[in-house]
């Protein structure tokens, strides 16, 4: 498969002034070298806590922030040379939905204008053909024509999104990050949202970073998904595969969360103790080494190296390095 994107040890760390006259400097290392590929036409889940560092990640893959450390290569070139050439073919490229619809819309532009206004900034159609590629892209998103004169506050959370879609692939992108979409909708809006994603990448040939909190939400959608916990990438596999056989305790965790819809199966739930730690201050060597039930001494003063367990599925844990001792 071809790669359309390479993260190769992203960092991101916010600096926190404290002390008199704010000298001191801490670091919350939201994201801590981060590296994985994103193939084309894929939809690569990326899933963990609140506060594991995957929308910072995502804001970094479409230059909303600027990372600390390490390089983001989209279509073999990276974005920060791309920006310098061409700020407007980057942006067209890779577009981003935002978890909450209704912040992400001007409340003072009616939904035909939101939707025309990066067509007409990447001067993508203009008059005629502008209003029916508006009409088109309302079509594809499940809206009718009439809604192109309302507002955003006229519209259900699940409509809204659906308006945030449009926007994003009205100029024609590569890559969309998808920055936890469903997250604020009900359960049933969730599955049209997901299942309007779904047949748009194929209509329109995108490749999707999905990110999202639980390992059920990305489910059905994704085709490989990574795991992060506290600013560090853990896992990664083919659906499948992280599913099947998830490798990584935290992922074993997160998976024995998800209810099964059979009362006749029972699945026994991993709790995990204590609350995630200060990113101030991670943990040293594993960085789960503090609520990891299978903790043994090098984790504590290690920090596990992510390695190839076999069919495309990696894992950042000390129990598969066979060069730990
Ligand atoms: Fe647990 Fe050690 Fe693996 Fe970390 S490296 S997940 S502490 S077994």
């Amino acid at each position: 498969m071809e790669v359309l994107m390479e993260v190769r040890n992203l960092s991101k760390y916010f600096p926190m002034k404290s002390g008199f006259f704010d000298k001191d400097t801490n670091y919350v290392k939201a994201v801590d070298n981060v590296s994985f590929e994103i193939y084309k036409g894929e939809t690569l889940g990326l899933v963990g806590e609140s506060g594991c560092g995957k929308s910072t990640t995502g804001r970094m893959l479409v230059d909303l922030l600027e990372p600390t450390e390490g390089k983001v290569i989209f279509d073999g070139m990276d974005i920060r040379e791309l920006k310098k050439k061409n700020r407007k073919e980057l942006s067209k490229n890779i577009q981003i939905i935002f978890q909450d619809p209704y912040a992400s819309l001007n409340p003072r532009m009616t939904i035909g204008d939101i939707i025309k206004e990066p067509m007409i900034v990447n001067k993508i159609a203009k008059g005629e053909e502008l209003d029916k590629r508006l009409l088109k892209l309302l079509n594809c998103v499940g809206l009718a024509s009439y809604h192109k004169d309302r507002y955003p506050h006229e519209f259900s959370g699940g409509q809204r999104q659906r308006v945030g879609i449009a926007r994003a692939i009205s100029v024609n992108p590569k890559l969309i990050v998808c920055d936890e979409p469903v997250s604020a909708l009900d359960v049933s809006i969730q599955a049209q949202v997901l299942n309007l994603l779904h047949d748009l990448q194929h209509e329109f040939n995108l490749t999707y970073l999905f990110i999202a909190h639980g390992l059920n939400v990305v489910k059905h959608i994704s085709d490989r998904v990574g795991v992060m916990y506290l600013g560090k990438l853990v896992e990664v596999a083919e659906d499948e595969s992280l599913y099947n056989s998830p490798k990584h305790p935290y992922t074993q965790a997160l998976l024995s969360a998800i209810p099964v819809p059979d009362p006749k199966k029972k699945k026994e739930r991993i709790i995990l103790s204590g609350d995630v730690p200060n990113p101030i201050n991670p943990p040293t060597g594993c960085r789960f080494h503090t609520r990891c039930e299978k903790c043994m001494g090098i984790c504590k003063v290690k920090e596990p190296e992510m390695i190839e367990v076999g069919n495309n599925h990696r894992v950042a844990c000390h129990i598969y390095d066979k060069n730990k001792l």
